[in-house]
């Protein structure tokens, strides 16, 4: 292993290389081009019995790695969603890792809890949303989402089901809209419930959740003698930012006393800016509520911003006390193992601190309000030109169109076409796109919103995209 000297002198040459990477990311192509096997080929089916030098590791970590690197910081990088970082976050990292703690409870870290605890309350601050919330950080949306159904789970059972197991609860349902992330169906089934028992919603034009369709699912579940337990509503669905009308279907769950989980995990960033805190119309109704930092708010994956009304009966739901966890303090402080799935944590508040302190909550706001003017330039552009269709308005980060020839109707030969338009553009290497179907459509998605995307890159994506449309069809 290298000594403390050689620790110091790679460290330097690192940050060189990270600063530099950084600077250049532009020059990779976005989306790795390897072939499928190409990367294992390349590494040594043993490991190696000595230790080997660190300028050989990180000669093979350019020479390998990085080709087989899709590159998700480049301001050219517009799929799926963001997973921002930032000079701060990646700070913040550095030191995380140097730290090495595990943040189980309070004692193994007092500061981790204590920081969690404040930069979850400025969250609540920056969102908008309410102050009684209390908030934790959760390593994925997913696993937020696993946390609510389980809390939902064992308040409906009266805690049994935790105890006794499913003996006497076997007809739970739970309730989302068909444009749901797959993750809450992942959840489901993991929560022991069957992806049978998750009933989903018809949407409306908007393909937000049709909330009489919600009420009529119920009642019929109801008179056939299952039990309905929960509803999530999304805030910005996966597919296209589609906002669910939480205060109509906040007032659904309560007439059926359902726990409400909002999962807000993309869109939830855009809540600094007041002007898009309409979309949390209807909080109070919620039991739970989660929305990603290390989505749209610049800092490292993971960090997922977990808020529940009511602590007791998430720490009840998870706690368990073995005599080697016990601590003299418990009871006066967070033990956030309490507050969810796994026992071992990183020390995620700190990059989380580190972004807020850095950019500030205006230069917070500044970013997200310039992705989404991005966002709002390409629809209007793609709504002008009369062979491309845009798929639904623009609303936060995400443009939804497709290419659409004069002349041509058929969805099949749509779908087609559109698919080979997207190979074709993530093939060049010089943007990444990826796609949806939105009723039964083959959709591009664009999505403006890496750190440092600016309307060059932008204006040269869209051009890219009109001439290999028109040179395909
Ligand atoms: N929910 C929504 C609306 C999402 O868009 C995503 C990711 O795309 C998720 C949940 C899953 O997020 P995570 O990767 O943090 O589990």
């Amino acid at each position: 292993m290298i000594d403390p000297d050689e620790f110091r002198h790679h460290a330097h040459k690192f940050v060189d290389w990270m600063a530099d990477y950084l600077q250049q990311v532009e020059k990779y192509p976005v989306k790795s081009q390897v072939k499928p096997r190409e990367i294992y080929e390349q590494l040594p089916a043993n490991p190696p019995l000595k230790g080997e030098s660190m300028d050989a590791i990180m000669a093979d970590f350019q020479n390998i790695i990085l080709p087989g690197m899709t590159h998700w910081q480049s301001p050219n990088f517009f799929a799926y969603f963001p997973a921002n970082s930032s000079y701060p976050s990646i700070l913040a990292e550095m030191l995380t890792a140097t730290l090495g703690a595990q943040c189980m409870v309070w004692e193994t870290s007092p500061a981790a809890a204590e920081l969690e605890e404040r930069v979850m309350n400025w969250l609540k601050q920056m969102t908008g949303l309410p102050s009684y919330l209390d908030g934790v950080i959760q390593d994925t949306a997913s696993t937020a989402t696993l946390c609510a159904i389980i809390t939902a789970r064992e308040r409906i059972s009266d805690f049994r089901i935790n105890d006794i197991g499913f003996i006497d609860f076997k007809d739970l349902r739970a309730y989302c809209s068909t444009e749901t992330h797959s993750s809450i169906e992942k959840d489901i089934k993991i929560a022991g419930l069957g992806k049978k028992n998750l009933i989903k919603v018809p949407v409306d034009n908007l393909y937000r959740m049709d909330t009489q369709a919600l009420e009529e699912a119920l009642k019929k579940d109801i008179e056939a003698g299952k039990k309905p337990f929960c509803v999530v509503a999304t805030i910005g669905t996966t597919g296209s930012t589609a906002v669910d009308p939480v205060t109509e279907i906040g007032q659904v769950c309560r007439k059926y006393n359902l726990w409400l989980h909002i999962d807000a995990a993309l869109a939830g960033t855009a809540l600094v800016l007041p002007e898009f805190r309409w979309m949390i119309n209807g909080i109070e109704f919620a039991d739970s509520f989660v929305f990603n930092p290390h989505k749209w708010m610049f800092t490292n994956f993971d960090c997922s911003a977990y808020f529940v009304k009511d602590k007791e009966l998430l720490i009840r739901t998870f706690e368990i006390l073995p005599e080697y966890l016990k601590t003299k303090s418990r009871g006066q402080v967070n033990d956030y193992r309490d507050w969810g799935i796994a026992l071992g944590r990183r020390f995620r508040a700190l990059k989380l601190w580190f972004v807020i302190r850095n950019l500030g909550m205006e230069g917070i706001q500044e970013k997200i309000r310039h992705h989404i003017g991005l966002a709002k330039s390409v629809g209007d552009i793609i709504a002008m030109e009369n062979d491309f269709e845009l798929m639904v308005p623009v609303l936060l980060n995400t443009v939804c169109f497709r290419y659409k020839p004069k002349h041509l109707s058929d969805d099949n030969e749509l779908n087609t076409i559109n698919e080979k338009l997207l190979t074709r553009l993530n093939q060049s290497g010089k943007v990444y796109l990826s796609h949806t179907k939105l009723n039964g459509r083959y959709t591009i998605r664009m999505v403006t919103s890496q750190t440092n995307v600016e309307q060059r890159h932008v204006d040269e994506a869209l051009e890219l995209i009109k001439r290999t449309a028109r040179s395909i069809y």
